[in-house]
């Protein structure tokens, strides 16, 4: 323990030890004026000054002795009751500031009647719990992001490189030059995504709703993939209920369209059918993009929400797992719901619950 620290808890016991003898001849001294009063009443004679000055010698030694053991008491009770669990927290916190977040307090014991510190140490617990999951996180995030920059930035090195050769033929130099400019196009694409997801997270996205009608979105999504379907040969087939209008932010949900079809025609082989279909209740639209492309297993289909998670590496120059965390992210933020069916060698089928018109936002959203 350091030297200031000594002294200050010395000066503190002292004057504990003066505040109780304060109080405690305070008491003393009333009740024995009473006592005397009220004996020489009863037993009629005044005392002597001598006797007077006997009797008070004897209590003012009983009053110090008294306030020494109340202060003595007073110091273990602060020691145990007090100074450990302080000690214990303020270890942990400043374990914390240094970046480790897998430090626990123990709780105090069950049998201290004040269960104030259990309750701070609790919160403590739990907040270093929070506080190592969003660590993990962040380094994972990190991460994942410096793989992803990793593979595009060395297609552009490499072929950046076999373009200063001499004499290079005009097809290999074109070739090149698209590998460089697709790379490029793959960066800018993860960056966008990287810094939507950033803002829908922080919310400093503030959904912009509107009162509109979502069969027309979804042919307008849809036909932005019409030389995709064409060239694949895949068949298309709708069936969007007339009139369907949500309260939503338009451009966010086209996000969600954008990114849906954009996977169904990915991973549907050529000549297979990608199904639209619009339905509605009372509460709820219901929008179903359904696929019969590779399908997915039940352990993918778990993560497929994960920001850079793919399932299918076999795609993933064309993505980077990042579209169906934008996904889910602004559903929850439209209040809506999502949801997932597929099968390997089958197909898959999304079908997104949003809110309709006249059941409107909460608020505070
Ligand atoms: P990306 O498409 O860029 O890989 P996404 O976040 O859009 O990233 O999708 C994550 C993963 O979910 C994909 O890698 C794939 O494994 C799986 N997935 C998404 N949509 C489909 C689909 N329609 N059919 C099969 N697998 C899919």
């Amino acid at each position: 323990m350091k030297k200031g620290d000594m002294t200050k808890k010395i000066l503190g016991t002292v004057s504990n030890f003066f505040i109780f003898f304060l109080l405690a001849a305070f008491v003393t001294t009333c009740c024995i004026m009473l006592f005397i009063s009220a004996l020489q009443g009863s037993i009629g004679r005044e005392f002597t000054q001598d006797e007077i000055t006997v009797a008070a010698k004897i209590t003012m030694l009983n009053v110090i002795l008294l306030s020494i053991g109340m202060a003595i008491v007073d110091y273990v009770r602060r020691k145990f009751m007090v100074e450990r669990p302080v000690k214990r927290i303020t270890e942990a916190t400043s374990k914390m500031i240094e970046g480790d977040f897998s430090v626990r307090v123990e709780p105090i014991s069950k049998f201290a009647n004040d269960d104030s510190f259990n309750e701070i140490i609790e919160c403590i617990n739990k907040m270093a719990t929070e506080l190592s999951g969003v660590e993990t996180l962040r380094t994972d995030f990190i991460a994942n992001v410096s793989h992803e920059m990793k593979t595009p930035l060395a297609v552009m090195q490499n072929y950046g490189t076999l373009l200063q050769a001499p004499d290079l033929p005009e097809e290999k130099r074109i070739e090149y030059a698209k590998s460089i400019a697709d790379a490029a196009r793959r960066l800018a694409d993860m960056m966008t995504n990287i810094l939507k997801l950033n803002r829908l997270e922080n919310q400093q996205i503030y959904p912009q709703i509107e009162k509109y009608d979502l069969g027309e979105q979804l042919c307008e999504s849809l036909l932005q993939y019409e030389s995709t379907w064409e060239r694949k040969n895949i068949e298309i087939e709708t069936d969007i209920a007339e009139r369907v209008l949500v309260s939503a932010d338009a451009e966010l949900l086209s996000l969600v369209w954008n990114n849906l079809f954009s996977n169904a025609f990915k991973f549907t082989e050529d000549g297979g059918k990608v199904t639209l279909t619009l339905t509605a209740d009372e509460e709820y639209a219901t929008v179903k993009i359904a696929d019969t492309g590779c399908g997915m297993s039940a352990e993918v289909g778990a993560h497929i929400f994960e920001k850079f998670y793919q399932g299918d590496t076999s795609h993933a120059t064309q993505g980077n797992g990042l579209g169906l965390a934008l996904v889910k992210r602004v559903v929850d933020i439209m209040q809506g719901e999502i949801g997932v069916e597929s099968a390997v060698g089958v197909g898959t089928t999304f079908t997104v619950k949003i809110r309709r018109a006249d059941y409107g936002l909460e608020e505070d959203r």
